[in-house]
């Protein structure tokens, strides 16, 4: 199942990709008489468990009026409000090596915040003095139920789905100190989606062609088997560390071709468009702009 999030006047809206369209949820599950409201907040915070039910809608929704055209919706963030975001760092072989890193023997977790949450197609705002801002196109992992503890064996059993994002980053307020959060969780620097793909319609997360243009220029062309620690290593690894819940996002790390591991830096600029694309998940293209 693909599931997506549009805007309307009442806020963020569940939809299902389908032949058909784009299933407005909320009006398929009061058509067949469900009470409780169906937002994407609601559903990426149970999880796994209330997949089932939305099969069930998909498949019982016959009538056209509940389809809506694609083209003319507006998306919201693929997941509006997670209750954590974690990121992987250096987590490419090609990677690590473009930028001079040892690649690291743990794990380099690090977070963002809600604030830097943005919907594709949404315009990125360049701050003022923040002027080394670099992309990097990264799996995008959606936790469904929840994890403490887990064995690398069980770990992909608690991935509700997979998602296109974008590390957004200013390499100098990263690298001010020892800590890269600064540099990081500036407003709008993580764009992800447009769909939520469920992990069933993804069976090997470690084979997927990774791809990112800058204007229509490729510079990243990857696929997640170079990653140094898998998407299951990486859940196992944090669920001992701190409980996962449903709805938290993790954004896996990025392949070689950001701009940081380059001799000639040109860093994005208001007019700039990045796109994402990672294999089976559709395409997420931002726009930067003065802020
Ligand atoms: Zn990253």
């Amino acid at each position: 199942m693909r599931l997506t999030t549009y805007q309307t006047g009442d806020g963020n809206q569940l939809g299902i990709v389908t032949e058909r369209g784009i299933l407005d949820v909320a009006a398929a599950a009061a058509a067949a008489g469900v009470q409780r409201s169906i937002t994407p907040d609601a559903v990426y915070g149970r999880g796994n468990a209330v997949l089932g039910r939305l099969r069930m809608l998909a498949e019982s929704a016959t009538d056209a009026a509940l389809y809506l055209n694609e083209a003319d919706l507006t998306y919201g963030p693929a997941v509006p409000n997670p209750g954590k975001i974690l990121c992987v760092g250096l987590n490419y072989q090609k990677h690590a090596a473009e930028t001079g890193a040892t690649p690291p023997d743990e794990p380099v977790l690090f977070s963002k915040f809600n604030n830097s949450i943005a919907a594709p197609n949404e315009v990125i705002p360049l701050q003022g003095d923040w002027t080394r801002v670099d992309y990097e196109s990264e799996l995008g992992v959606v936790i469904g139920a929840t994890a403490r503890n887990v064995s690398v064996d069980d770990a992909l059993d608690y991935v509700l789905g997979y998602c296109n994002m974008n590390d957004l980053s200013e390499r100098r307020l990263q690298m001010l100190s020892g800590q890269w959060l600064l540099g990081k969780t500036l407003d709008k620097f993580l764009p992800l989606g447009p769909y939520v793909v469920t992990a069933d319609e993804v069976p090997d997360p470690q084979n997927l062609a990774i791809k990112g243009w800058l204007n229509g220029e490729l510079r990243q062309s990857s696929n997640t088997a170079d990653m140094i620690f898998t998407v299951a290593e990486v859940i196992a690894y944090a669920s001992k560390v701190m409980t996962l819940s449903p709805g938290d996002v993790i954004s896996t790390g990025t392949p070689e071709g950001v701009i940081m591991g380059m001799e000639d830096k040109v860093w994005l600029k208001a007019g700039d468009e990045y796109s994402v694309e990672v294999e089976g998940l559709g395409r997420l293209v931002n726009r930067m702009v003065e802020a």
